[in-house]
């Protein structure tokens, strides 16, 4: 997407920290919180649709889920960052945008153990447009891999992870697509850097399992769209190779939403029927 007008640091609004609304610009910490040094804050993507988010209370489930699977518990209950994310949009005046919130241990000691550290949330929302400037995106395949589920905890929104996927983004970025496609430790399909991977093949739905990537919300409102519709989902492991079967590709995800592929490396692809279905049942949904 086109990058922010503002910075994101220097904007006018309020920020939910810690159980209060701070001016936009106050909200900081300091350099030697601890997950600054060893990557385990966790963080949700949330979309604003006419005023209200779309699955809040599913987002922030995941939200402590992903500081669980770090072997740490957030202050808040799911009810209370419930509470708190509509005071924070509500707050800012959004009818549409983006929320993300943040959860990070503190920087009350430093070293590769976090015991002692206090555990800090925060919440802003801002407004933000769609994620690709394309109707259809081309990808390429990434060099980096998504890693086993016996050195990473997949299933956290965990910021450690994603310094694979900032890696993967920005070589795509650079040499001319619009974002990477990843394979797993094994050369399974596995992901995009912020999205999930679709592959219509014979009028069926395939996607891979959640062994290695984010299990997205919207691929799990995506899996029932369709289904609803009839159409045949499978959930499996799928090898590169089959690419070159699929008649349509597409991503799914909070903030590119449901993303037409046009292109994974030399493979061309149509905006085919199921894809364009999809997009209109999930644009429906989240407005309803
Ligand atoms: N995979 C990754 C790596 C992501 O960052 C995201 C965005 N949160 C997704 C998948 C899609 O998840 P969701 O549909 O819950 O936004």
């Amino acid at each position: 997407m086109a990058g922010p007008a503002l910075p994101m640091d220097d904007r006018d609004g309020v920020i939910w920290y810690n159980g209060k609304l701070l001016p936009w610009r106050d909200a900081k910490v300091h350099v030697l919180v601890h997950s600054l040094h060893y990557g385990n804050s966790v963080f949700e993507g949330e979309r604003i649709y006419n005023g209200k988010v779309f699955e809040l209370t599913k987002h922030s489930e995941r939200l402590v889920k992903s500081a669980k699977m770090l072997a740490y518990d957030l202050p808040y209950t799911v009810e209370e960052l419930d509470a708190a994310t509509r005071l924070v949009v509500a707050e800012n005046k959004l009818d549409g945008g983006y929320v993300r919130p943040l959860a990070w241990r503190g920087a009350e000691v430093i070293g590769v153990s976090a015991a002692g550290t206090k555990v800090h949330v925060a919440i802003a929302a801002f407004p933000w447009g769609a994620y690709y400037a394309q109707k259809a995106i081309k990808l390429c395949t990434s060099r980096w891999k998504r890693p086993s589920p016996e050195s990473s905890p997949a299933g956290s929104k965990a910021a450690g992870l994603y310094i694979i996927c900032t890696l993967a983004k920005d070589e795509a970025l650079a040499a001319g697509y619009q974002d990477a496609l990843m394979h797993d430790y094994k050369g399974r399909l596995s992901e995009a850097t912020g999205a999930n991977l679709f592959l219509v093949l014979n009028g069926e739905l395939h996607t891979p399992t959640t062994e290695t990537i984010l299990n997205g919300i919207t691929r799990q409102t995506v899996m029932a769209l369709a289904r609803t519709r009839g159409i045949k989902v499978v959930e499996r492991e799928i090898w590169p190779d089959e690419l070159a079967k699929a008649s349509e590709v597409f991503l799914t995800g909070t903030a590119v939403e449901v993303q037409p592929v046009a292109s994974i490396d030399k493979l061309q692809y149509e905006v085919g029927p199921v894809t364009q279905a999809l997009i209109a049942d999930y644009a429906a949904l989240v407005r309803s």
